[in-house]
């Protein structure tokens, strides 16, 4: 099925395949911070992520979302629609933690009134810089239309999204998402949906995703197989 590579990220590799709209990511054992600064690796991390994030998109697809994902091929292979990605990282919060708090001095697990979403330019030279729409509309990252429908996916994939992890106790802080143009030019949800690029706590407040690597609280995939098994269970 894979052909050849055709991009090595900090999580997933991507390879073609015979189908020229198809594309493979392979989740890696590899955990990141500050921009690759700090990488370890991290046996399971992959599978995980990668079970997690099929699980979660299996479900978005039933619910009527528009997603890459076609099925999981394996524990680290997953079979996607290939995109042009837009060069965004949409951010939702519902709850301050993370650059937020040290951004605005706001206490870390305040509730935030209502959801709110901001964007980073996705580039790595630039270290991912805070943008707004104004930017994105300069720079020609995407029209507002295409802001606009991001954001409307953004916040109903967060109802759908925060409903299952309150089924299973877990309150969804924030998370990332990308979106990407599809063969016929549609804006559809890409990447992946984990631990990884989500913030997850339990009802006593314990972190079960990303975090654990990012201050040193435990083993990363003693926590990300506590979110699979829950996730299963909602299955
Ligand atoms: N996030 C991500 N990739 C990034 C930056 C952030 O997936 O390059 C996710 C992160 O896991 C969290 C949310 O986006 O769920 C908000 O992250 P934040 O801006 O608070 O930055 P962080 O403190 O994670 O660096």
């Amino acid at each position: 099925m894979k052909k050849e590579l055709l991009y090595s990220g900090k999580a997933k590799d991507i390879f073609s395949t015979d189908d020229e709209n198809l594309i493979v990511s392979v989740y890696k054992d590899q955990a990141t911070m500050l921009n690759g600064a700090r990488k370890e690796t991290i046996e399971g991390k992959g599978s995980l992520a990668n079970q997690i994030s099929s699980l979660i998109f299996e479900k978005l697809n039933t619910a009527g979302v528009e997603t890459h994902f076609v099925k999981r091929l394996s524990e680290r292979e997953q079979l996607n629609k290939k995109v042009e990605v837009v060069p965004l990282e949409v951010v939702l919060r519902n709850v301050a933690a993370g650059s937020f708090v040290k951004r605005f001095g706001i206490e870390e697990g305040q509730s935030l009134s209502r959801p709110i979403i901001e964007f980073y330019y996705k580039n790595d030279d630039l270290d991912d810089p805070f943008i707004n729409e104004d930017h994105i509309d300069l720079l020609q990252i995407a029209t507002s239309e295409e802001v606009d429908y991001i954001k409307a996916e953004t916040y109903r994939i967060n109802d759908l999204l925060r409903a299952w992890f309150a089924q299973i106790g877990l309150n969804l802080i924030d998370f990332k998402l990308e979106f990407g143009k599809d063969k016929d030019g549609k804006l559809i949800l890409a990447d992946e949906f984990s631990p990884d690029n989500c913030r997850l706590w339990d009802a006593d407040g314990n972190h079960l995703d990303k975090d654990v690597f990012r201050r040193d609280l435990g083993s990363l995939t003693d926590v990300y197989e506590i979110v699979l098994k829950k996730l299963e269970e909602l299955h």
